[in-house]
């Protein structure tokens, strides 16, 4: 059943009314029988089945508008085939009506008339070309060159919002993968041609509700009206379909931020600038292309950024110092070695910890670095105290999984035992183990071949299964401080500990305790035949020189008591 909402008497006013219009063709376009009628204008004949197709054979199209016109013809004819919930939809071309006439700038708007199953049956279809000052705010709108035109687009959005006052708004941003690199490797010129592409193809896609501008060089903004979140990512799924993945032999991929309107009230631009953050907060992530903005994710990224512009700097300032956590034996109470953990000395804010860092440097590769520089802090305070005749102790220095397929570990641990001449048995390395890495094994067995010490550090905390121990090559398990203070709380957590403890003793591998922080807990790890903790209990990380001191009183307590 086909519905047709329009009356003999709407039909003659309506046509009376475009008649006036000197400047736009009107027909409907029976698509079912493939029939068009005229309403004003005379462009195309009234037995043509596909007058789209028609426009495009006769050169109506300029060339360059035609990769957008096959767009929108694909778009027009699935509405056809598959349905659609769109009731309109509208794109600019450059046109001409007839093949001794110029091209011009045409705004296509097509009223899409369906049947119960959404499916076109008819279309109205209007072509009006611009007026010169509509051209112009186009222009503007589809590239930012003047300094008037952010002003415009933000009118343009301003006034999408207020005409949709009970439905939600999306600002939605994306620009092209290294797009630097898709310059360099085809020319500039085919990346130009690519942004037009995306340019006339928004055009195509976007409807008037959703206005569009190109912001940047490759990046552009979308705001659409919306009910369901489900919407948004529909719509970028359509934006996808269309705009394909090559152009003209160039592969790309488009990466998508959207930030969600909370309040109206706040300015476009912040809008503009969280889809940024968005869209700047995925990079780099294969899997997923389209990040939406909250408020957590700003202060991540300000805080990433923040870091990542000022580390380099930091290094050479010697910013970041090495402070050492002593591990005790639980029974004598005495100091038996250290673990050596990063500080960002910063000039104004002060001691930062690892935490904040860490993980920013294993996302950037910028952690080899921190940990060279670490080792060798390391080595060089092992060296001193042998140069002072302080008793040495190991010191256990962390290494971090994320460049062990990379970088050489075992040469350069065993470059820097040579270079300050130290005993092989005083310096160890911590590396967290995991269920997941295969890596780590290879690296951990050469290590121990030249004598290094290897602990597993943050065993149980939740990356670690019991299956591992079944293989591993490592020394010494370290129990993460997670594991020990929640088991520590249950009968049940308790036998766990205890046989894990009795479990690796059995099986040769000595345990340390982290995280350590009341005497019960070191009381109950003693019990258990773990004998060295490290924690707050007994001493938090400490500068060098308060660990020195610390070595000092030791030294001279056992003095006395052997006195
Ligand atoms: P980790 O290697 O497991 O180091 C132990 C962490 O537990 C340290 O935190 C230490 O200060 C903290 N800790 C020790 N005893 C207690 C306690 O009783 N209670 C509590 N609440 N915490 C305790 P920190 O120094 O903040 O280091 C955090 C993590 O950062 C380290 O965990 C390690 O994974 C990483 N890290 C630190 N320095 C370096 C480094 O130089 N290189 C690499 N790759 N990672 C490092
Ligand atoms: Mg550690
Ligand atoms: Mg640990």
């Amino acid at each position: 059943m086909s519905i047709n909402p329009w009356s003999e008497e709407d039909r003659k006013l309506l046509i009376d009314t475009i008649a006036a219009d000197k400047n736009s063709i009107n027909f409907f376009w029976n698509c079912r029988n493939g029939r068009v009628v005229q309403l004003c204008g005379n462009l195309i004949p009234e037995n043509i089945s596909d007058p789209f197709a028609y426009l495009n054979n006769k050169k109506f199209i300029k060339e360059t508008s035609l990769a957008a016109f096959g767009m929108f013809c694909t778009r027009i004819n699935s509405f056809i085939t598959d349905g659609t919930e769109e009731s309109r939809v509208a794109a600019d071309f450059l046109m001409r009506f007839s093949e001794d006439e110029d091209y011009r700038m045409c705004h296509v708007t097509v009223v899409i008339l369906k049947d119960l199953d959404n499916r076109a049956v008819s279309f109205y279809i209007t072509m009006r070309f611009f007026k010169e000052k509509q051209i112009a705010e186009r222009r503007i709108l589809d590239n930012f060159t003047s300094d008037k035109s952010p002003e415009i687009f933000a009118r343009h959005i301003k006034r999408m919002m207020n005409g949709n006052p009970e439905h939600e708004i999306a600002f939605i941003q994306f620009d092209v993968e290294r797009f630097k690199l898709i310059n360099d490797a085809y020319g500039e010129e085919a990346g130009d041609m690519l942004l037009k592409y995306l340019k006339d193809s928004l055009n195509v896609i976007c409807s008037d509700e959703q206005p569009f501008a190109r912001l940047t060089a490759d990046v552009f903004m979308i705001v659409i009206p919306f009910d369901e979140e489900s919407e948004i990512i529909d719509f970028i799924h359509n934006l996808e379909k269309n705009i394909g993945k090559s152009y003209e032999g160039i592969e790309f991929r488009l990466v998508f931020g959207v930030c969600i309107v909370e309040d109206r009230t706040v300015q476009t631009r912040t809008h503009g600038d969280n889809a940024t953050l968005a869209r700047q907060s995925i990079k780099g992530n294969a899997l997923n292309n389209i990040g939406f903005y909250n408020g957590k994710l700003k202060n991540d990224l300000y805080h990433q950024h923040y870091i990542e512009d000022n580390m380099k700097s930091a290094m050479l300032n010697n910013e970041f110092v090495m402070f050492l956590q002593p591990k005790y034996n639980i029974s004598t109470g005495r100091i038996i070695g250290a673990e050596a953990l990063a500080r960002w000395q910063h000039p104004y804010k002060g001691l930062i910890p690892p935490t904040q860092f860490i993980p920013v440097f294993e996302k950037n590769g910028f952690i080899l670095n921190l940990d060279q520089l670490i080792w060798e802090q390391a080595c060089k305070t092992i060296r001193s105290w042998i140069d002072n005749g302080i008793e040495p102790v190991p010191i256990s220095v962390n290494i971090s999984r994320e460049y062990l397929n990379t970088f050489d570990v075992v040469k350069k641990f065993n470059e820097l035992v040579q270079k300050y001449d130290i005993p092989i048995r005083l310096l160890e390395a911590e590396i967290t183990e995991s269920c997941d890495a295969e890596n780590t094994s290879d690296v951990v067995r050469k290590m121990k071949s030249c004598g290094f010490t290897m602990l597993m550090d943050d065993f149980g905390s939740g990356f670690s299964s019991l299956n591992m121990l079944k293989s591993t090559s490592f020394d010494v398990l370290k129990i993460d401080r997670i594991f020990l203070s929640e088991f520590m709380e249950s009968e049940r957590g308790r036998k766990i500990i205890a046989h894990t403890i009795s479990m690796s003793r059995d099986i040769g591998l000595d345990i340390i305790a982290e995280g350590v922080e009341t005497g019960a807990q070191a009381q109950f790890l003693q019990n258990c035949g773990c004998d060295v903790a490290q924690g707050f209990y007994y001493s938090k990380p400490i500068s060098v020189e308060d660990f020195n001191k610390q070595m000092h009183k030791e030294t001279a307590e056992s003095e006395v008591t052997k006195k």
